[in-house]
């Protein structure tokens, strides 16, 4: 069989289980996926080892499998051989591009700065143990049509500067693996929360700098609590790991105003099916956040 037009992802980090904001991620993607007649694919982005928690990429492996969420295809560590050599690869290529180079500023250093100011650019540190490598940048702007939020202008000399792709303890940074990994899963659309919006024209630059196919962009908005927070593991949101499936996937499409079905209750597999062909993403375009105070069945 020929494989789907579109390919869509869902790419937790394993520092936790899924709470209700991550699994209206999963929800979302699947949903858009699926009612695209496409494959849904699993990737644990544990790129960060010293962010991960043992145990938690199953955990979420073992939630979204109660919520009837399979990846179609096998999951994809980024932490694995293969995965780490494709990132030197493509790091390799941007060294002999001759766009990266050495930074030795500390975090105390950059504190207050939203963009890097350049500081080692022009540098020749050729013996510092410590160093990171940063990318160079340049005044270039990026512009996307997201799915969700509409047209986008972003500009990386504003949003960020030269960005860090490699870490000074080593580990290759959360842009570069996510362009190569997305370019080499065939991804059509990356869908994901608005908080990761700005770094769109980061990753637009590596594709661009790297020659990948550049996929499209559908940021949805984040569900956010009474207090105005983003539900997430950093505020402490209860994790998802003993709630009924079917009850928090209709609280899921009631935030998303989708509308769920009121009647008898259904199983959780008619539940993703209706959803999918009743799916309308217009529901929520232009909105950024969403307030978690609805009803539950
Ligand atoms: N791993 C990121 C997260 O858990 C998602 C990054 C992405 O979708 O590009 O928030």
């Amino acid at each position: 069989m020929s494989k789907p037009s579109y390919r869509g992802r869902f790419a937790p980090s394993p520092t936790g289980d899924l709470h209700l904001g991550s699994l209206v991620a999963a929800l979302i993607s699947y949903f858009q996926a699926k009612a695209n007649q496409g494959a849904w694919l699993l990737r644990i982005e544990d790129i960060d080892e010293t962010r991960s928690i043992e145990g938690a990429d199953q955990q979420i492996i073992k939630t979204l499998a109660r919520f009837g969420l399979h990846s179609d295809e096998t999951v994809v560590y980024q932490t694995s051989e293969e995965r780490q050599a494709a990132y030197q690869s493509a790091y390799q290529q941007l060294e002999q591009h001759k766009l990266t180079y050495r930074c030795s500023c500390s975090r105390k250093q950059l504190s207050g700065l939203t963009t890097y100011p350049g500081t080692c650019r022009n540098k020749q540190h050729q013996t510092e143990p410590l160093h990171s490598i940063r990318l160079k940048t340049n005044q270039q702007r990026f512009q996307f049509n997201d799915f969700f939020q509409g047209h986008q202008m972003q500009n990386i000399a504003e949003q960020s500067g030269d960005f860090n792709i490699k870490r000074k303890d080593g580990l290759f940074c959360y842009q570069l693996a996510v362009v190569v990994d997305d370019a080499d899963q065939g991804i059509t659309e990356v869908v994901r929360g608005i908080d990761i919006m700005d770094s769109t024209s980061r990753q637009m630059y590596l594709i661009e700098q790297l020659k990948l196919s550049q996929p499209n962009y559908a940021h949805f908005p984040v569900i956010i609590n009474q207090v105005g927070n983003k539900l997430s593991k950093q505020n402490h949101s209860k994790t998802i790991t003993h709630e009924d499936p079917y009850n928090t996937t209709w609280l899921a499409l009631q935030l998303l105003q989708q509308n769920p079905p009121k009647e008898q209750k259904k199983t959780q597999s008619a539940l993703l099916n209706w959803a999918i062909e009743n799916w309308q993403p217009e529901k929520i375009f232009k909105q950024t956040q969403i307030n978690y105070c609805v009803d539950t069945p």
